[in-house]
């Protein structure tokens, strides 16, 4: 199971520095949007004569790394097992 956390700031990744992403919801409706969530990528488009709205939303202040503190698994373990070692010797 995946824990993810979220940030009021770019946390970074303790192992390798990558900052956290921003944490998005999309919006797909032929309905524009009217919510007080900043759009901040517009793929809209027209299909079978209809306009849809596509869009991403953001809240202006939510980080989020997938993997609790960290950007991957290959970091976790990384992280963890130095950890490890540590108490290990
Ligand atoms: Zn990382």
């Amino acid at each position: 199971m995946r824990t993810s956390y979220l940030f009021e700031h770019p946390r970074r990744c303790p192992e390798c520095g990558k900052a956290a992403a921003k944490h998005t919801e999309t919006y797909n409706s032929v309905e524009p949007y009217t919510g007080n969530l900043k759009i901040i990528r517009d793929d809209s488009y027209t299909a079978f004569g209809q306009f849809r709205f596509h869009l991403r939303l953001w809240d202006g202040e939510t980080y989020i790394q997938k993997y609790g503190y960290f950007c991957s698994l290959n970091c976790t373990s990384a992280y963890a097992n130095r950890m490890a070692k540590t108490f290990e010797g």
